[in-house]
């Protein structure tokens, strides 16, 4: 750090007015040490005119069946504690500008009957009801203490007020809302002026973005609504924009390596292949494919994300890859994250190479499969093939991390299923040859928000279009009483050469007991309905070997119906297996269901999945007309499984669910960007400020593309900042 001036703002939160080492240290427990972090401790939640009532109009609330919360002002009258047999209630009385309201509670009442005085003000949030007298009341209320200048100046002038999130931590020492709100206020009133700029000044101009010292000032106590969502815009803006910074460094990092080679189809290796396929490539195979083979062909390494839905045809994307870095003298890796997917691949790709063997024989391509628990010798053995170069294409799970698998040469990284791994890994195996190129593949779509932060460094191929022999899959929903018939109907299609899968849920936090449940479902319908049938069961307690077995029997048709928890998930492909029935679908999360989904419709025959729920109003078909844009935070939260379900019968395409799922999960859950390594997100939300994003990414690229290492006077400010607030994302970067 340079200025003086930010010196001051790292002084520990000690030397503030009130505060001393006691309750620094309680400061600190909360994550708050130095003046700056008080500056940047933005209030939970406002109190300002449109969110706040009287009691006369809750009342007129509850008269007309309103039954969300509602939060008003008043000043404790009155409290007592009543006594009914062993339990008590305590009731504290308020007025407030028009009547009287009162709050009760249950428990903990000597806290709280020593924590409302008369003549104190309080702000009071909750769900009200009426009392038997008539009284508006609210119980166990989240509350808040105003001192009367406070609610003068509100009730005068219109002034907001912050309500700070006050930690327990923080009460330990005797702080509470007025104390923190004075701590905080004084703080501010003396200190934000030291702060230094941290936007350069052209995009604030751009972007009409407050300063950050009025942006500070008005956060802690904004004058109006429409400030503090322009307060607000600046800070989403920066974090956006700072993200971007990194994303666009890291890119820029990865291409301008030298990889020194570049790629080539160089025999009729990949067109012989191609001549032994049984189908014909769909547009959008090949489109992706060209990307790809100009990625490999160029001398500077790809990194690039292949998207396609669920049966897209990915994996002979991915094998065609692969052959063209041995066409070229490297090895190839494809990682799978689960076993039997890793084995499914081992057992296709080598089936296709015997056959590509018949007519192509200048050379063999041999292929290795690397798992966890292998024996001894058998993974000694796949070792020293990957080490000598006898394995030109190797396949694994995590296996493949350890530090044991070492390659003489390998050129090409590929990563199926990308979503079920995080970002770290990626770079792991990345690391294992000489800058490889890299392609990670994913069925489910990642919204753009995403593309744009977490995956931003990526170069994105999308596989838009199924192959043209399929039907598109019949979805129903079911409930729990039609199992009889639907048994039936998987019994009937039999006939025609239907294989099915029925799915049960393994919920991980009670596994055996899950597990027990599977056995004994197994159990049931292997001797009743299905007692004619062939059934095998697979579940996450069998080891590889014993999975395998299980697949090859069903992929050979010795079994018509596999009961299966989740193993099955992604990338299984069983082409006859055509029916899925899922149970308590209620409890799958919107992308697990279409994965699940996707291990039928893969062939040229009509396909079925069936929804069973428990829920009945889950099952309920008058839901189907949900519409999501005008449904309120709560109603969304209470119809989550039943909008999920019904969003699967109405739509294929894993694109419109994921949309979906993104409003249903909301921004701080979606997958993958906790494990990003990217700065947790403190102001901007991936799903209501793409606009905000796509400004502050195109300005982020803009400068790195012109001046990648931040050496222009006229990008200080950034380099500064990001050395400042950055540094432990820097580690990819080159800024030093
Ligand atoms: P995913 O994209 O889900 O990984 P797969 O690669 O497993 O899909 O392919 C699904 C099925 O479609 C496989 O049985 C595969 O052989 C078949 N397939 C792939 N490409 C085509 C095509 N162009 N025409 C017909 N079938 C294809
Ligand atoms: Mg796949």
């Amino acid at each position: 750090m340079t200025s003086s001036s930010s010196n001051i703002l790292d002084q520990s939160v000690q030397f503030l007015k009130s505060v001393g080492p006691k309750r620094a240290l309680s400061f600190n427990k909360i994550g708050i040490n130095t003046i700056r972090d008080i500056l940047f401790y933005f209030p939970s939640k406002y109190l300002d005119r449109t969110n706040l009532t009287n009691s006369a109009q809750v009342y007129e609330h509850l008269m007309n069946g309103y039954d969300g919360e509602l939060t008003v002002i008043g000043k404790v009258i009155d409290k007592e504690t009543r006594r009914y047999g062993n339990r008590q209630i305590l009731t504290v009385k308020f007025r407030d500008q028009a009547g009287f309201f009162g709050c009760t509670w249950f428990q903990g009442i000597k806290y709280f009957e020593k924590r409302f005085k008369e003549g104190d003000i309080y702000s009071i949030s909750a769900k009200p009801t009426l009392s038997r007298y008539g009284e508006v009341q609210f119980t166990h209320p989240d509350y808040d203490m105003i001192t009367n200048d406070e609610s003068q100046v509100f009730y005068n002038t219109g002034k907001i007020i912050p309500v700070y999130s006050v930690k327990k931590e923080l009460k330990q020492t005797n702080i509470g809302d007025l104390s923190l709100r004075k701590i905080i206020s004084d703080t501010v009133g003396k200190y934000a002026n030291y702060l230094t700029e941290t936007l350069p000044e052209e995009l604030k101009a751009k972007y009409s973005l407050s300063g950050l010292n009025t942006a500070i000032r008005t956060m802690h106590s904004p004058e109006n609504n429409e400030k503090l969502k322009e307060a607000k815009k600046r800070f989403k803006f920066e974090e956006f924009f700072y993200i971007e910074m990194l994303v666009a460094m890291k890119k820029h990092n990865y291409i301008t390596q030298q990889k020194g080679n570049s790629l080539r189809i160089n025999t009729d290796l990949v067109p012989a292949f191609l001549k032994t396929l049984p189908f014909q490539l769909t547009a959008g195979q090949l489109k992706v494919l060209s990307e790809i083979r100009r990625d490999m062909e160029a001398n500077k390494p790809m990194n690039r994300l292949l998207q396609g839905d669920v049966g897209s045809g990915k994996t002979i994307v991915a094998l065609i890859s692969m052959l063209i870095a041995v066409d070229n003298g490297y090895q190839a890796v494809l990682m799978a994250p689960t076993e039997i997917l890793a084995d499914q691949h081992a057992k296709n790709i080598s089936a296709m190479l015997a056959k590509l063997a018949t007519v192509y024989t200048k050379r063999q391509i041999n292929i290795s499969l690397l798992l966890g628990g292998q024996k001894k010798s058998v993974k000694a053995k796949n070792l020293e093939d990957i080490e000598m170069q006898e394995a030109d294409i190797v396949i694994g799970t995590h296996a493949l991390f350890e530090s044991n698998v070492v390659f003489k040469n390998l050129g090409l990284v590929i990563i199926d299923e990308q979503h079920r791994f995080g970002v770290i890994q990626r770079a792991k195996l990345q690391s294992k040859g000489n800058t490889p190129d890299v392609i990670v593949m994913t069925a489910t779509p990642i919204p753009r928000t995403l593309s744009m932060t977490v995956y931003g460094d990526l170069d994105v191929s999308i596989i838009n279009e199924m192959p043209k022999n399929r039907i598109p899959i019949k979805t129903y929903l079911r409930g729990e009483s039609k199992l009889p018939e639907i048994y039936k109907f998987i019994i009937d299609k039999r006939r025609d050469g239907y294989q099915s899968f029925i799915v049960y849920p393994l919920v991980e936090e009670s596994e055996k007991i899950e597990l027990k449940a599977a056995e004994t479902y197994y159990k049931d319908l292997s001797e009743t309905y299905f007692a004619e049938l062939n059934v095998g069961l697979l579940h996450g307690k069998m080891n590889w070997q014993e999975k395998e077995a299980v697949m090859l029997k069903f992929a050979a048709k010795e079994y018509d119906v596999l009961i299966s928890t989740t193993v099955i998930e992604v990338g299984i492909d069983i082409p006859d297996a055509n029916i899925i029935l899922i149970n308590d679908a209620h409890r799958f999360g919107l992308s697990q269901l279409h994965q699940l989904r996707g291990r039928v419709g893969r062939g040229k025959e009509q396909a079925y999945c069936i929804l069973v729920t428990k829920d009945e109003l889950a099952a309920k078909s008058s839901y189907a007309r949900i519409n999501l844009e005008y449904l309120s935070p709560v109603l969304l939260e209470k119809y989550k499984s039943s909008i999920r379900l019904q969003a699967m019968v109405k739509y294929l395409s894993g694109f419109d669910l994921s949309e979906i799922d993104l409003k249903l999960r909301g921004p701080g859950d979606i997958f993958g960007v906790k494990q990003s390594g990217f700065p947790e997100l403190k102001y901007g939300d991936l799903v209501n400020d793409t606009p905000i994003l796509t400004e502050a990414k195109r300005e982020a690229f803009n400068i790195i593309e012109n001046d990648p290492h931040l050496t222009n006077d006229r990008n200080k400010i950034v380099r500064n900042n990001l050395i400042n607030h950055y540094s432990q994302n820097l580690s990819y970067a080159k800024i030093a």
